[in-house]
């Protein structure tokens, strides 16, 4: 195989490296390159919530998922509703990350030589595929901090958004918030009042692309891997399951650019779906009831056990935190 060059160093390109090499692919004919987030773990941001289906990827390429789970997350709460989850996981992204890019050179910068194939795992840069014109990125900011005593897994909801806490080791988590409002004192204010008691270890901001599958992902000799081609779940903002997922696809179609597009919209063409609920929610428009069933979905992917009164409230909540710009909009309607 010809020269790649992989640009992006998150979980969607160190695990397609990864693969690569175990496939065969001489690491000489890799280069990969990542200028480094500015966050104290050295990573994008990210509350490193996962799937179980983490695992069985993890074994994929040879590692042992047990070294990186902190916490298996077995209940969690909704604001105040209890429900159960089945198989959600914190882990250390980091560590993962590092033994994925083990014996590996990533450089800050692109080396000038040629490339065959380039694969733009850049997340929401999308650097060497493009800008696209109708993305949605979703400001997120997160915290970690160390509580008094081992934290209980939450999710709030936010206005077009919700807030989160995810235990990772001892007691310390993960607090942040996802949100649309782009009203930062007030998201800072959710995430405060999550944090309360606890002390701060560092914190950072950044965004989820909410779109959906982005096509094409295919331009010329550049690939888009993970959330650079827009496979994160929009209402969730879950992205690092998908990520590895959209790697292995890729991977598997490596000389069928259709067949890797085909292959990532019958996995994830439905994050379209749950991104257009996202449009509606945040323009004040009426969330339709047949989107409950999404809503399930939604909810079975990121691994809650979606009981009846957590589906009611996750989707009668939205609602009334829109019913004030409905009003608005019935009363300028009125009034023209
Ligand atoms: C606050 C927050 C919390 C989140 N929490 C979760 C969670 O709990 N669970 C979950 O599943 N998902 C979560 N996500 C989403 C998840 O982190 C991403 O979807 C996932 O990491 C995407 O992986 P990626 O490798 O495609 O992109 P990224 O992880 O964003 O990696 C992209 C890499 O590309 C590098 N890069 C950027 N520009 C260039 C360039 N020009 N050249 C080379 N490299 C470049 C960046 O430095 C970065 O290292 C969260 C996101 C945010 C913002």
């Amino acid at each position: 195989m010809a020269r790649i060059l992989i640009a992006g160093a998150g979980i969607s390109g160190s695990y397609l490296l990864r693969l690569l090499i175990r496939r065969g692919v001489n690491p000489k004919e890799i280069e990969i390159v990542d200028p480094s987030p500015k966050t104290r773990c050295g990573i994008a941001p990210c509350g490193f919530a996962a799937t179980s289906h983490f695992i069985p990827l993890c074994q994929e390429v040879g590692l042992n998922p047990e070294k990186y789970i902190l916490r298996s997350l077995d209940v969690g709460y909704l604001d105040k509703i209890r429900i159960e989850i089945k198989g959600i996981f914190s882990i250390d992204k980091p560590a993962f990350i590092r033994d994925l890019l083990e014996g590996v050179e990533v450089a800050s910068s692109p080396s000038g030589i040629a490339a065959e194939r380039i694969i733009d795992a850049t997340g929401i840069a999308r650097a060497y595929i493009g800008e696209y014109d109708s993305d949605l990125l979703v400001p997120g900011l997160q915290r970690k901090v160390e509580f008094p005593h081992p934290p209980q897994a939450r999710e709030c909801l936010h206005h077009v958004g919700y807030s989160w806490v995810i235990p990772l080791e001892g007691n310390s988590a993960h607090v942040g918030i996802g949100s649309m409002t782009y009203d930062i004192d007030a998201m800072r204010k959710a995430v405060e009042e999550l944090a309360e008691g606890a002390k701060t270890i560092c914190s950072c901001q950044g965004y989820v692309r909410s779109t959906g599958p982005i096509l094409p992902l295919v331009q010329g000799n550049v690939w888009a891997v993970g959330e650079a081609g827009g496979i994160a779940e929009p209402l969730s903002g879950v992205g690092m399951v998908p990520a590895m997922v959209s790697a292995k696809l890729l991977v598997e179609h490596w000389d069928d650019p259709e067949g890797y597009e085909a292959a990532i919209l019958g996995e994830y063409g439905w994050f379209r779906k749950t991104a257009a609920i996202l449009y509606t929610w945040r323009n004040g428009g009426l969330l339709p009831i047949w989107d409950l069933g999404l809503w399930k979905k939604c909810a079975e992917f990121v691994g809650f056990k979606p009981n009846i009164s957590y589906l009611i409230y996750r989707y009668m909540v939205p609602i009334v935190l829109q019913l004030p710009s409905v009003l608005q909009l019935l009363r300028s309607a009125r009034r023209s």
